[in-house]
């Protein structure tokens, strides 16, 4: 829970607050300086900030080269968008490569919203999971914790595969 303790000039740096989840590579360029700016104002000290496919992880990737202090990223493939295999080896090779830029594996899981309401329930497919399992075995191999998107009826299976991969969980991301 966040506790608003701003005193009467409105600071809050007693009380440093991490953003969690703001796909930051979705902001344009040219907005940056204002939105981190309104952050920092805000009490905000450090953002935490998961890829959605390759081109978000190079963005991302970027911002953090030009922000260092403030953006914290991770290099995943989110459930929700639609990808190919070219795209969850290319991830897999930036994760690789930066390793050294990135605190965890994310966002990854299984797609919920996308699937038709009667398909939600259903265990994960053999292409689903071909675009989770490598992920985990990377973090785990890696030693990084994963950022998962894992919804409503989805989850337990989400956690299922974390468990028999044997990576680490810091936060849900619903
Ligand atoms: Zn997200």
């Amino acid at each position: 829970m966040l506790v608003d303790k701003a005193d009467s000039t409105g600071d809050r740096s007693e009380y440093p607050l991490v953003d969690s989840h703001v796909h930051w590579d979705q902001i344009p360029e040219e907005q940056m300086d204002e939105v981190i700016r309104r952050a920092k104002t805000a009490g905000v000290h450090i953002a935490l900030s998961a890829a959605t496919g390759p081109d978000s992880c190079r963005r991302l990737l970027h911002y953090q080269q030009r922000y260092p202090d403030f953006l914290r990223i991770g290099f995943g493939l989110h459930p929700e968008y639609e990808s190919t295999s070219d795209d969850v080896l290319d991830v897999l090779r930036l994760i690789e490569k930066h390793r050294g830029y990135i605190c965890a594996v994310g966002e990854i899981g299984l797609p919920y919203y996308c699937l038709a309401e009667e398909e939600r329930s259903r265990p994960p497919s053999g292409s689903e999971k071909d675009r989770l399992m490598p992920f985990l075995q990377m973090a785990a191999m890696m030693d990084l914790p994963v950022w998962l998107h894992a919804v409503h009826e989805r989850t337990l299976p989400v956690l299922e595969m974390v468990l028999q991969a044997g990576c680490a969980v810091p936060c849900f991301i619903g």
